[in-house]
């Protein structure tokens, strides 16, 4: 158990089911919005932007931090995504407690986790055990609510794209149990933690798409406008270093949900919500040990950043570089293995900050930020050797290739920054 942040609201280490139980794919609702149906919002919204960045700047006076949940994808010992030894539930849980970090450290934020990668968070199990009737009641009225609103043309039923896997139902009951107990406990705002999978796949095989997406509350829900903003500035940042989804759908980057129970099934949830889908489980980086640290360092500081941008207090907070992977330091040999490594992740994030990589006439998706060392890094090393007129070292990484991209990251050359 471990306690963030002030006394009385603890940091709930502990896991929650979430949602998009199963593994991926599910989802998916895609709506499009059109005047006449943004003139029938029903439900009023239960948080708003502006309030938020009120209670937010009145941080030092009142010091009312900012609640906010972090939920890791899943149970803690069953369920998400898996790829040979590599377990989703337990990648999602390692990146909320850095996540964690970034957010007490900065102290406008008071941090709750639903569960640790061992257990749930005890304050969460025992709300599961000693509220079962009031959730199972409140599902059932907020579920009752909700079919009520759309047969009187009140709400808008979207249609789905894609079918859900249904969750387990006392997974889903423990979902919509977050949700009431972030309403009980007047949370601000709630992440659910996840990676994504590929479907069909061979299980010891990667599956065809990658990158990230945020899933947020349909808008006609009461807690749509204020996710609405948060998601579209913590998908700026992400963006910067990893691609988007190709899967469709989820290649808009932000894609509004309204089934699934974590952003709010039912408008069963005031604070503003989201679900990030951080990447697939099978990409290269999340791998091996070193790479897959370096990555979910890099996810959690990059949404810690959209958060810092929503309120508007990034320059304070991002550094001169606004990435755990630069400055670019190139004191190591650059080498090709088979794995992803550490010093090709490190100089890909560079290649990618200098406009780079992915080298021209390549995607995102197709040149990822992955630490592996192929065409995509030679081809971009072929452009800046070019650029560089370095003669002798094309497409492979030698130390006056290292010392170039170096040189670019001195504090004096920041404005050569592309
Ligand atoms: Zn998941």
């Amino acid at each position: 158990m471990q306690f963030f942040g002030t006394t009385m609201f603890a940091i709930l280490l502990l896991t929650m089911g979430t949602f998009l139980a199963g593994n991926s794919k599910e989802v998916v609702t895609f709506i499009e919005k059109t005047s006449s149906m943004s003139a029938s919002v029903f439900f009023t919204q239960s948080t708003t932007a502006t309030q938020l960045r009120t209670t937010f700047k009145a941080v030092p006076e009142t010091k009312k931090k900012l609640r906010i949940l972090l939920v890791p994808g899943h149970e803690p010992n069953f369920g998400g995504a898996e790829y040979l030894d590599i377990k989703e539930r337990d990648l999602n849980a390692d990146l909320a407690l850095i996540l964690a970090r970034y957010l007490v450290e900065d102290g406008h934020y008071e941090v709750a986790m639903t569960r640790g990668k061992d257990g749930w968070n005890p304050d969460f199990q025992n709300y599961f055990t000693a509220k079962d009737e009031e959730i199972k009641a409140f599902v059932r009225s907020q579920k009752m609510e909700m079919v009520r609103l759309i047969e009187e043309g009140k709400v808008f039923k979207m249609s789905k794209q894609a079918p859900h896997n249904a969750a387990q139902s006392d997974v889903a009951l423990r979902l919509f149990g977050i949700n009431k107990w972030a309403n009980d406990h007047q949370i601000d705002m709630v992440i659910h933690i996840h990676f994504n999978d590929s479907f069909p796949r061979k299980p010891t095989l990667p599956g065809e798409h990658n990158g990230f997406t945020i899933y947020t509350p349909e808008y006609q829900y009461s807690n749509s406008q204020a996710t609405a903003e948060i998601a579209k500035n913590i998908f700026k940042r992400l963006a910067r270093m990893f691609p988007v989804s190709s899967l469709p759908k989820e290649d808009q980057g932000v894609v509004e949900d309204q089934d699934l129970i974590a952003v709010g099934n039912s408008n069963s949830v005031d604070a503003a919500s989201m679900v990030i889908e951080y990447g697939y489980i099978y990409e290269p980086q999340l791998r091996t040990p070193d790479v897959r640290r370096l990555a979910l360092k890099e996810l959690a500081f990059q949404t810690y950043l959209g958060l810092a941008d929503f309120f508007g207090e990034a320059s304070l907070v991002a550094g001169s570089h606004g990435s755990t992977l630069l400055p670019y330091e190139g004191n190591t040999p650059v080498k090709k293995t088979s794995l992803a490594n550490a010093e090709v992740f490190a100089l890909q994030a560079a290649l990618i900050d200098k406009g780079f990589y992915p080298p021209s006439g390549y995607t995102r998706n197709a040149c990822p930020l992955s630490g592996l060392l192929g065409p995509c890094t030679r081809a971009a090393l072929d452009a800046f050797q070019y650029k560089f007129g370095i003669k002798d070292e094309r497409g492979v990484v030698g130390e006056k290739t290292r010392a170039e991209l170096r040189k670019l990251f001195q504090p004096n050359l920041m404005s050569v920054r592309r």
